[in-house]
């Protein structure tokens, strides 16, 4: 039954949600795995595409019951870039190769609409990377002149597609604001990406395919799809983290559901178990990102515990990722 359901998907057929609910139970995960690979390599090839993504600022107004950077987190550690040093990372990050980076912040009115404009056109006088805001909700007003200012792409995840769960999450903001923001990105021709978590508490395989029914919906052009990681300074504190075996098993229906999707390898897999962020890459996965925020700043921002790793310059953290895609026997790009 599994299996058919899986054909079928690969032909274009969009399961229901009972449907998608029995296929994120498992047992037919060899197979999906082998379909959704066979269809990662007919729509992307071997590429993996390399993107950067710079923090820029890690106050927020937001109160996510998940974060360590939620507003009302008195030990988090704040730090904002000027625009200079955004502007100037992001071109050594283009001349090390990177040819995307991603813009990410905290939701944090310091950054009006007029200097993040101002960021985006410096940027792109000097050079071609594509620019990704993930910068939270912003009115339509906001994200049009961000577009005409450059910006390409912008990343603003929903979470949980339930609205209870959404609410509750996120402290009474309510899931309906969000799917409008991005049916606004998506107006305003921005390649719009999307994502959730896998195991929030709460949460249920049920939930599960109502975010993968919700990115389809939306129309993401990119998915970022990665296990919840328990904050010891969050209201969520002590909870179970997220299935990294779910999280592929997703990762790899989301490819079935969006065939030409970029779906990233996320770090907080990886944060989880090394071996299954290797795995991923042959069950959907095709992009992957690495942080170019500079070190003085760096351990600052912290969604959710991380390793770091050891202080590397760009260009040298560049090559090894490249090398360690090529491990994998794909293609860094
Ligand atoms: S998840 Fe994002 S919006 Fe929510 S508190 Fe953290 S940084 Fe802010």
């Amino acid at each position: 039954m599994n299996r058919n359901i899986i054909d079928q998907m690969t032909e274009g057929y969009v399961p229901d949600r009972e449907e998608l609910t029995e296929l994120l139970k498992g047992g037919s995960d060899e197979y999906l795995f082998e379909k959704a690979n066979e269809l990662t390599m007919r729509v992307k090839g071997k590429k993996v595409d390399i993107r950067a993504i710079l923090e820029f600022s890690s106050y927020c107004r937001c109160r996510c019951i998940y974060c360590g950077l939620r507003a009302d987190n008195a030990n988090a550690q704040r730090y904002r870039l000027s625009a200079d040093d955004i502007v100037n990372t992001t071109l050594e990050a283009a001349q090390a190769g990177y040819r995307t980076i991603v813009l990410q912040s905290g939701e944090d009115p310091f950054y009006t609409e007029e200097i993040i404009c101002d960021i985006v056109r410096r940027i792109k006088a000097g050079s071609d990377i594509a620019i990704t805001l993930s910068i939270g909700e912003r009115p339509y007003s906001e994200l049009s002149a961000m577009r005409e200012a450059g910006a390409d792409r912008f990343l603003l995840k929903h979470e949980t597609s339930d609205p209870e769960l959404y609410e509750h999450i996120h402290r009474g903001d309510h899931l309906s604001d969000r799917t409008g923001c991005q049916k606004n990105l998506k107006a305003l021709g921005y390649e719009t990406g999307g994502g959730f978590m896998i195991g929030l508490p709460g949460q249920t395989l049920d939930t599960i395919a109502g975010d993968l029914l919700l990115i389809r919906e939306i129309g993401c052009e990119m998915a970022g799809i990665g296990p919840f990681i328990s904050h010891e300074q969050t209201p969520l504190a002590g909870e179970k983290n997220g299935d990294p075996l779910l999280t592929r098993r997703t990762v790899a229906l989301a490819r079935l559901l969006l065939p030409s999707a970029n779906l990233p390898a996320t770090t907080s897999l990886g944060v989880i178990d090394r071996s299954q962020l290797d795995l991923i890459f042959s069950n959907g996965a095709n992009v992957i990102m690495r942080k170019v925020t500079p070190w003085s700043e760096r351990t600052k921002y912290e969604i959710y515990p991380t390793n770091f790793g050891e202080e590397k310059d760009i260009l040298t953290a560049r090559k090894e990722l490249e090398q360690y895609i090529e491990s994998l026997d794909r293609i860094p790009v």
